[in-house]
C-alpha cells in the first residue's frame, strides 16, 4: 500500500486528490491548519465522505520542524503540496504573508523530503498565474514566465527551487502549471461558482440579480477531477518533469454566464448588472494552455465546457436549501 500526504486537502482539488487515491488504495494523510479543527463541519464539508478514510493531521504549512516531525513518521511515497493562499491580487499587498504561506511551504516541504525522505515524488501545484502577462498564447512549458501577482511570483519562486532540486539533488518532483479548473466544490469568491449559485436562486425566486465585473473576460476553464487525476498521472512517470494542465480552449466569462442561464431557462440580460467594485481589466494576451505535453503520456479531458458547467448546476440545485 502506497502512502501519501497532500496538503489543501480540503479544498476542491485536495478532496478529489483523496478519493481518488482512496480508491488506488492509498493510505492517506492530509495536513490542516489547526483552526480547520475547531470549524470541522464547515472546513471538511467537502471531504465529508472520507472523513472516516483518511487521517487529518493539525500541520502548520509555516512551521518547518511541525512538518519535520509529521513527515519523519509517515514516510510518504507521495506528497502533494497544493496548499496556499490562494486569493490573486494584481495590487503589491500582503506580500510577506502570502510569501511564506505559498513559498516558505514549498521549501520546508521539499527541503524535509530531500533529508528524510528522498525517494518520495512530490507534486506541486503551480499555475497559470506563472505566466501572468504572458508574451504568447497559448503557452507551454517553455513559455516565459511572467507573474503579475505575489501570488504568481511565489508559484514561480517554488517552481525554480523545485526544479532545482530535481536537477542537482535528484530528487523527483514534479510540477503541474495548472489553469483554471472548477467543479461544485468551488471556492464561491470564484465567478463560475459565483455564477451558479446566484442563478440557481434567481430560477427558485431567493434573488433577482448577479453582479459581475469584467464580461468580457477569457479563461480557459478545464474540469478540476481531471486535473486532479493528471496530478498522479504526473508522479506514476519515469522521469520528473513539468506539465501544463489546460483545456487549451477560451471562453469568456460572458460565454459562461449565457451558458448558465440559457439552461436554467433565463434570460440573463434581465438579471446580470455590472459593478465596477469586480471588474478587473483583461490580459493583452490571454491565459490558455497548450497540454500536448500531458497528453502524450495519456491524459485527456472526460467533460466539455458545457458538461462541467451542467453538473456544477444540477449540484447546486440539489445541494440549495
Ligand atoms: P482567477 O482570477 O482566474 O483566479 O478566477 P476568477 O474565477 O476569480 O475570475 C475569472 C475571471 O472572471 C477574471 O478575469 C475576472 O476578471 C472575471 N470576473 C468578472 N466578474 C467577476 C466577479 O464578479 N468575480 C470574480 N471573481 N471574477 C469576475
Amino acid at each position: 500500500m502506497k502512502t501519501a500526504i497532500i496538503t489543501g486537502i480540503t479544498g476542491q482539488d485536495g478532496s478529489y486528490l483523496a478519493e481518488f487515491l482512496l480508491s488506488k488504495n492509498y493510505k492517506v494523510y492530509g495536513f490542516v491548519r489547526r483552526e480547520s479543527f475547531e470549524n470541522a463541519s464547515e472546513s471538511f464539508k467537502n471531504i465529508e465522505k472520507v472523513l472516516d478514510k483518511i487521517e487529518l493531521l493539525p500541520v502548520s504549512i509555516t512551521d518547518p520542524l511541525h512538518i519535520y516531525k509529521e513527515i519523519s513518521k509517515i514516510m510518504p511515497d507521495e506528497f502533494y503540496h497544493l496548499a496556499a493562499q490562494s486569493f490573486v491580487s494584481y495590487h503589491m499587498s500582503d506580500e510577506i504573508n502570502i510569501m511564506n504561506i505559498n513559498f516558505n511551504s514549498t521549501l520546508y516541504i521539499a527541503n524535509t523530503l530531500k533529508e528524510l525522505a528522498p525517494q518520495c515524488r512530490i507534486f506541486f501545484a503551480g499555475s497559470s498565474e506563472m505566466f501572468g502577462s504572458p508574451e504568447e498564447s497559448p503557452q507551454n512549458e517553455t513559455s516565459k514566465f511572467n507573474p503579475k501577482s505575489i501570488y504568481g511570483i511565489a508559484k514561480v519562486s517554488s517552481y525554480y527551487l523545485l526544479k532545482n532540486y530535481r536537477d542537482k539533488d535528484n530528487i523527483y518532483v514534479s510540477t503541474g502549471i495548472m489553469y483554471n479548473h472548477e467543479s461544485s466544490r468551488r471556492g464561491n469568491q470564484f465567478v463560475t461558482k459565483k455564477i451558479i449559485s446566484t442563478a440557481v436562486k434567481i430560477k427558485y425566486g431567493k434573488a433577482s440579480k448577479l453582479e459581475l465585473g469584467n464580461l468580457e473576460a477569457l479563461r480557459d476553464w478545464g474540469y478540476a477531477p481531471d486535473y486532479v487525476y493528471a496530478m498522479w498521472l504526473i508522479l506514476q512517470q519515469d522521469k520528473a518533469d513539468d506539465y501544463i494542465l489546460a483545456t487549451g480552449k477560451l471562453h469568456s466569462v460572458k460565454d459562461f454566464v449565457r451558458t448558465v442561464f440559457e439552461y436554467l431557462e433565463l434570460d440573463y440580460k434581465k438579471h446580470v448588472e455590472i459593478n465596477p467594485n469586480f471588474y478587473r481589466a483583461s490580459e493583452k494576451i490571454p491565459l490558455s494552455g497548450n497540454y500536448k505535453k500531458l497528453e502524450s503520456i495519456g491524459w485527456k479531458h472526460t467533460k466539455t465546457f458545457d458538461e462541467v458547467i451542467k453538473e456544477m448546476i444540477d449540484i447546486e440545485i440539489k445541494n440549495r436549501n
